[in-house]
C-alpha cells in the first residue's frame, strides 16, 4: 500500500487487556459500513444502531444509558443545553390548534418559547398555578398535548403535587413532561411518579463544573422514541463526544458534590432564615417553606441552590451588595464547583399567579469551597445590605446574621 493511502487508513492495533476506567471519545460524522448491503440497509439499525454520527456514537450512548437508567426510562437523547432538551421534548407533540399547559413558575426561556414560537406555530398555551393541581383540572382541554412541568420552580420553588396533576393529565390524554434540573436524577425522580418525559439540564449539577452546556430528553414509554428522535434528526441537532465526556466525568462526583452542596445550602439557608432583612428563604427542605410536606413525600433530598427573599427596601441594595462578595462569583447558572450570587427578577415571569414580594430576589448556588469562608462573605453581603438600609438590622438584634 502506497505511503499516501497508509496515511489516511487506521491501522488495526490489539485492544487486547485495555480496560480504562474512563469512557473513550468517539468522534465521527461518518460511520463506515462493511458491505454494500449493510449501507443498503443502515435505515433499519433503529434508535439503538450506529448509522451516521449525528445520532450517537458509544461515547454519548455511554452517557445516555446512565441517565435511562438513573430516571428510570425507556430511552434518552442528549441535546446541545438544558433549554434544547426542554424545547424539543415539547416540540415534537404539539400542532396548531393543540394546547399546551405550563407551569407559572418554569424556567423563564420555556415560557418564553411558548409565548413566541409555539403561538406563532398556532399552538394554544396557558399557564397554571404550579401550587394547585385544581388549576389544571379547570383549564386542561380535549386538546391538551402536554403538561409542561418544574419542580421546584425556577428561582421561587414551588413544589408541584405531580402525582395528582399527572392523574389530571393522563385522563384528558396529555403527556405530562418535568424539567427536573433543580433535583437532579439523584433526588427525584418524575418518571416514577408517572410522568412521561424527564428533562436535565447536565448543564448545572451533573456536569458539575462550569464548563459545558448539555441537556438531556428521558423518556419513560417507548412509543415517545420515534417522535422526538425523528425531529432532532430532521433539526439535526446532536452533542459532540468530546462535550459528553465532560458530562460523564462530571457525573462520577455528582453524587458527593451534591451531598455536600445540600448539605451546607440548608445550613445557609436555616442561617439565614431569622435575619431582619430577611422576608423569607426559599428552600424546599425548610420546615417553613409553604410546600415543605410535598417535598418530603417526593424528593429523596434537597439541592444546593436557593433564594433569599428581603424585605422591599433592602432588595432595592442587593444588587450593589453584591460587590462585598470575595468568595462568591456574581454570575448565572448553578451547580459548579463555584458558588455563585446572582439577583433575579421574578415580576415579569408569571401570568397566572401574582407575585407578592419584591421584584429581585436573590438566588445563591453552593459549590465546594470551605463552607467557613463561604459563610463569612454570606455575613459580609448581609452587613453590607444592612448599611445600605440604613443599619436596621444591625440596630435591632445585632448577631442575628453571625449565628453559626
Ligand atoms: C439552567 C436551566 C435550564 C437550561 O439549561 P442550559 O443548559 O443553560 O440551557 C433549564 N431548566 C432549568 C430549571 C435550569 O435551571
Amino acid at each position: 500500500m502506497s505511503d499516501l493511502t497508509q496515511c489516511v487508513l487506521t491501522p488495526e492495533v490489539s485492544t487486547d487487556g485495555f480496560a480504562p476506567l474512563g469512557v473513550g471519545v468517539h468522534r465521527a460524522s461518518t460511520i463506515v459500513f462493511e458491505d454494500a448491503a449493510a449501507y443498503a440497509s443502515r435505515g433499519e439499525r433503529g434508535h439503538e444502531g450506529y448509522s451516521y454520527g449525528l445520532y450517537g456514537t458509544p461515547t454519548t450512548r455511554t452517557l445516555e444509558a446512565k441517565l435511562t437508567s438513573l430516571e428510570g426510562g425507556v430511552w434518552t437523547f442528549l441535546t446541545p443545553s438544558g433549554q434544547a432538551a426542554n424545547a424539543l421534548a415539547a416540540l415534537p407533540f404539539l400542532a396548531a390548534g393543540d394546547h399546551i399547559l405550563i407551569a407559572d413558575t418554569a424556567y423563564p426561556p420555556m415560557r418564553d418559547l411558548a409565548q413566541t414560537d409555539l403561538r406563532r406555530l398556532g399552538v394554544e398555551v396557558e399557564f397554571f398555578d404550579p401550587q394547585l393541581p385544581e388549576d389544571v383540572a379547570s383549564k386542561i382541554r380535549k386538546s391538551t398535548r402536554i403538561v409542561w412541568c418544574e419542580s421546584p420552580g425556577s428561582t421561587t420553588m414551588e413544589v408541584l403535587d405531580l402525582p395528582r396533576i399527572v392523574a389530571i393529565a393522563h385522563e384528558h390524554g396529555a403527556l405530562v413532561g418535568v424539567d427536573n434540573t433543580w433535583a437532579t436524577p439523584l433526588n427525584f425522580k418524575p418518571l416514577k411518579h408517572g410522568a412521561d418525559i424527564v428533562t436535565e439540564a447536565l448543564t448545572k449539577f451533573v456536569s458539575g463544573h462550569s464548563d459545558v452546556l448539555m441537556g438531556s430528553i428521558t423518556v419513560r414509554d417507548a412509543s415517545l422514541i420515534k417522535p422526538i428522535r425523528s425531529l432532532i434528526g430532521r433539526m439535526g441537532i446532536g452533542v459532540s463526544p468530546d462535550d459528553a465526556s465532560l458530562v460523564l466525568r462530571g457525573f462520577e462526583t455528582l453524587g458527593v458534590r451534591l451531598r455536600h452542596s445540600e448539605r451546607v445550602a440548608l445550613d445557609f439557608a436555616r442561617k439565614i432564615e431569622g435575619h431582619p432583612l430577611v422576608k423569607q428563604v426559599l428552600h424546599p427542605a425548610l420546615e417553613s417553606f409553604s410546600d415543605h410536606a410535598l417535598w418530603k413525600r417526593d424528593f429523596l433530598g434537597s439541592s444546593g441552590v436557593f433564594s433569599i427573599v428581603f424585605t422591599e427596601e433592602a432588595s432595592t441594595h442587593v444588587a450593589a451588595s453584591l460587590d462585598a462578595l470575595k468568595v462568591f462569583a456574581i454570575g448565572a447558572s448553578w451547580g459548579g464547583t463555584r458558588s455563585l450570587a446572582a439577583p433575579m427578577s421574578v415580576e415579569g415571569f408569571r401570568s397566572a399567579t401574582a407575585w407578592n414580594g419584591p421584584d429581585i430576589i436573590l438566588r445563591l448556588s453552593i459549590g465546594l469551597e470551605d463552607e467557613g469562608e463561604l459563610w463569612e462573605d454570606v455575613e459580609r453581603l448581609l452587613e453590607c445590605l444592612d448599611v445600605r438600609t440604613g443599619g436596621v438590622a444591625s440596630d435591632a438584634t445585632p448577631k442575628t446574621a453571625r449565628r453559626g
